[in-house]
């Protein structure tokens, strides 16, 4: 059995929607079938669930959201009408949606959650009700009913480990079952997200709770790339490459898939497979637990923005017992997580996502660690970049490290820090946020130019 997921562009009209259709019925072992909320047709649209968090905060300033409710409805009327599905459905989703409008506000968190969730709910609804108007036995599968229960987190769910047993009995259930992506329930009953992009969670975790044989995830592009498409100019397919090298890349700007989502397929050890919807008879990019590594021990290049770095320096710092927990507690106090702690002798740098700190959090925080810890500088430092060389081999492999700061620095960039975990599947550089596309081409033409096929 396969568990095939499928993303907010593969569903964004009903001409994706029936080329949906026809792949999960070209294959009888497609039974469960994961859906996002309908995404963008074009460059100049609005996905669905960014309509519904317009139309959720709208509510919440307003008290009323007509005019963005009248452009969800519209959506899914366009997709009912284009797969020939009456409109009662239409009705029945705009009723749902003002019912969820109902819903108490004093917390805007589980509010938001309940009206960003519908997008999926009412997509798997139509999909389910499209598949048995072409005569397949199929249903839709509310979360709930499911047993997908989740931590009382809104938006950043994490699942429970007791959700596995309940989806393993949905195995017994017969045709196709539609699920909603997205979101879960608390065992309180709560309906809680995971965080954006996670329908690719409930994916994973689905194919690990039925103990698929695999997981196909169908997105838009025919693979996964060795770099992104629009800073290199076609870059290497990957055809197949691990669960670490996915997750590190994911992590670091592979807009392919959720980061986390790759979690619970790998500890159940079931492979993932991405493949296009556009083009389904394309092989795509195998997501498994082993590869061989001798032809190309770097698998792909990803970057991602929008970094800072709290930049700590005290003398003696490295023989001060307890000055790095007492330093990440200051962080923690405020509410923060970090990414990377590269360190000195005398100085340490702790690399956060900008969006995480305000003025006034950057300036306790400073004043902490200047005056509880004694630093003798600190400061913040913004608009930092992550640039990632990814690859299992790169731990066999001498000189990696070297070429790459040999091919940056051809690249005319300055770098700022660099981070190597001890499992070697990574090596980061950190740089401004002006010369990524620079330094990801130098590191392409270095490491992918002989354009050899990536086993
Ligand atoms: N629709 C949600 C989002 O846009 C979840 C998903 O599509 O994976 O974030």
């Amino acid at each position: 059995m396969k568990v095939a997921k499928f993303g907010g562009s593969s569903l964004a009209s009903a001409e994706q929607i029936k080329k949906v259709s026809d792949i999960i019925t070209a294959d009888q072992e497609r039974k469960f079938v994961v859906v996002s909320a309908p995404g963008k047709r074009n460059d100049e649209d609005t996905k669905v669930t960014d309509l519904l968090i317009e139309l959720g905060e709208t509510f919440l300033e307003n008290g009323s959201a007509e005019d963005t409710l009248q452009k969800v409805v519209a959506r899914y009327r366009s997709i009912a009408d284009g797969l020939g599905l009456s409109e009662d459905i239409v009705k029945t989703i705009e009723d749902d949606l003002r019912s969820r409008l109902a819903y108490d506000t004093s917390n805007s968190g589980r509010f938001m959650d309940q009206i960003k969730a519908s997008g999926e709910d009412n997509n798997a609804k139509i999909i389910a009700r499209y598949l048995q108007s072409i005569g397949f036995i199929a249903d839709y599968i509310h979360p709930q009913e499911a047993g997908l229960l989740v931590s009382d987190t809104p938006g950043n769910a994490q699942i429970l480990d007791e959700a596995y047993e309940h989806l393993y009995t949905l195995r017994e259930r017969d045709g196709i079952l539609i699920i909603p992506g997205f979101f879960g329930f608390s065992k309180e009953g709560r309906l809680v997200t995971f965080p954006r992009g996670g329908s690719d969670i409930t994916g994973s975790i689905v194919a690990a709770g039925v103990q698929a044989e695999l997981y196909e995830n169908f997105t838009d592009v025919d693979s996964v790339f060795a770099a992104n498409p629009t800073v290199v100019d076609s870059p290497c397919s990957i055809k197949r490459m691990t669960f670490r090298e996915m997750r590190e890349l994911s992590y670091a700007g592979f807009g392919v898939f959720h980061d986390e989502a790759l979690i619970p397929a790998f500890k159940s050890n079931i492979p993932v497979c991405v493949k296009n919807t556009n083009n389904p008879s394309a092989s795509g990019t195998m997501i498994i637990n082993e590869r061989e590594y001798a032809m190309n021990p770097v698998i792909g290049i990803a970057a991602d923005k929008g970094f800072s770095t709290i930049y700590v320096r005290k003398y003696l710092m490295n023989r001060e017992v307890g000055f790095g927990r007492r330093l990440l507690q200051i962080i923690e106090d405020e509410g923060v997580s970090y990414e990377h702690i590269p360190s000195g002798i005398d100085d340490t740098s702790v690399i956060l996502e900008n969006d995480q700190l305000t003025p006034e959090k950057e300036d306790r925080i400073i004043h902490r660690i200047l005056h509880e810890l004694g630093a003798d500088d600190a400061y913040i430092e913004k608009d930092f970049a992550m640039i990632m060389l990814v690859g299992e081999g790169m731990h066999e492999t001498v000189g990696i490290a070297a070429r790459a700061t040999k091919a940056i620095s051809e690249q005319d960039v300055n770098i700022e820090m660099i981070n190597q975990g001890s499992s070697e599947v990574s090596l980061s550089f950190g740089i401004h946020d002006a010369d990524v596309d620079k330094a990801i081409r130098g590191l392409y033409e270095e490491f992918f130019s002989t354009k050899e096929v990536l086993q």
